[in-house]
């Protein structure tokens, strides 16, 4: 049994990647595509076996090389040696540039559940990449002309999904003020009221990345996925593009999908309360219920770029489209701005005071 699955043309022996255009596999070479349905049989070694003891459940099948810690690989098509990380599921090999899909970081208690195929290739990255330079009055001149980007790579990014009922109960203090008056006096009426809000909230694959190595805030900016594209995982689609299995447990990850489904619930119950004049949360409780998790592979284009020594990500959606990533600001650029605003600001005071005059 080979460790690294490779996915080769029936028409020309070459190795076929998945295409993001025909959703397919499709050969670069003669064109040949087929169905991702017809590499199933490569995928049998994967399925979790049904026989599973409780006791044992977290015991992990590891292969004896990586339980010490190496993680070498021997590419089936050259011979040449790949050398992977921990968490490295999908790759290339880095003699021939033969796309290879490292079996073990997917198979038993590590299959993923599902997968959102790439929608977006590489040039549709390189051009929201460009799209998001433009019209960037502020962006460094030298950060556009030199227009490097030092790597681009389309990578499946583990994500944990949480499903939950959210079963809340939350108390607030309202108050209604009224003025009227008489003759004699102003009057000021103030009410107080206690205001409860209790009921159940649904939440549905609410996504939290699951890789030590990506920025959360990143991932969480690249949201939302559309989670009707995702389909059963299969390993064909990670065929050429970077995978990483996770890292980070679906326990520890539970606890910031707890935060954004209090929060979200929170202010979900919020919104139904209206017509005080102020109001302010008393007590607040978030219980979860049928609380699940699944595993899943979502797809995102990673743009590195260095400038003035420092690192700049950018990061798309492989799905939407969706470009996130700050760009460096010329601090002298910003000087002639505020300077034109500042006295386009003065031409305008100028203006309406002569009106005023
Ligand atoms: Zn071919
Ligand atoms: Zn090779």
């Amino acid at each position: 049994m080979s460790q690294l699955l490779e996915y080769k043309c029936p028409g020309c022996g070459a190795s076929v990647e998945f295409n993001t255009k025909e959703q397919n596999m499709k050969c670069p070479y003669c064109d040949t595509e087929f169905d991702v349905d017809a590499l199933d049989g490569l995928d049998e070694e994967l399925k979790t076996k049904d026989d599973r003891m409780e006791w044992s459940k977290n015991d992990e099948v590891i292969d004896d090389t990586e339980a010490q810690g190496i993680n070498i690989f021997v590419c089936n098509s050259c011979g040449g040696e790949i050398v992977g990380e921990d968490v490295t599921g999908a790759t290339f090999c880095p003699f021939c540039d033969n796309p290879v899909v490292m079996k073990s970081r997917f198979a038993g208690e590590l299959k993923p559940d599902y997968v959102i195929p790439f929608k977006l290739d590489r040039d549709a990255a390189k051009a929201a990449y460009m799209k998001h330079l433009s019209g960037k009055k502020l962006l460094p001149k030298v950060f556009r002309t030199e227009n490097h980007i030092d790597e681009i790579k389309g990578i499946y990014v583990p994500f944990w999904l949480f499903s939950a009922t959210a079963d809340a109960d939350i108390t607030y203090r309202g108050t209604r003020t009224r003025f009227h008056s008489d003759s004699k006096y102003n009057y000021t009426v103030t009410s107080h009221y206690a205001i409860r809000r209790a009921g159940k909230l649904g939440f549905r694959n609410v996504p939290v990345d699951g890789s030590v190595r990506m920025d959360n805030d990143l991932m969480e900016s690249l949201e939302p996925y559309n989670f009707s594209d995702a389909v059963d995982f299969k390993t064909a689609y990670l065929s050429g593009f970077f995978a990483d299995k996770y890292d980070v447990s679906s326990q520890e990850s539970s606890l910031r999908a707890n935060e954004r489904i209090k929060a979200s619930t929170e202010s979900e119950f919020r919104r139904t309360v209206h017509g005080y004049s102020t109001l302010v949360t008393q007590s607040s409780g978030v219980s979860l219920e049928d609380a699940q998790a699944k595993y899943a592979l979502y797809p995102v284009w990673l743009l590195n770029t260095t400038w003035k020594d420092k690192k700049y990500v950018f990061a798309m959606n492989g799905q939407t489209g969706k470009f996130v990533g700050n760009l460096p600001i010329d601090r002298g650029a910003w000087a002639r701005w505020f300077a034109l605003f500042a006295g386009i600001f003065s031409a305008a005071a100028v203006l309406i005071m002569h009106f005023f005059l």
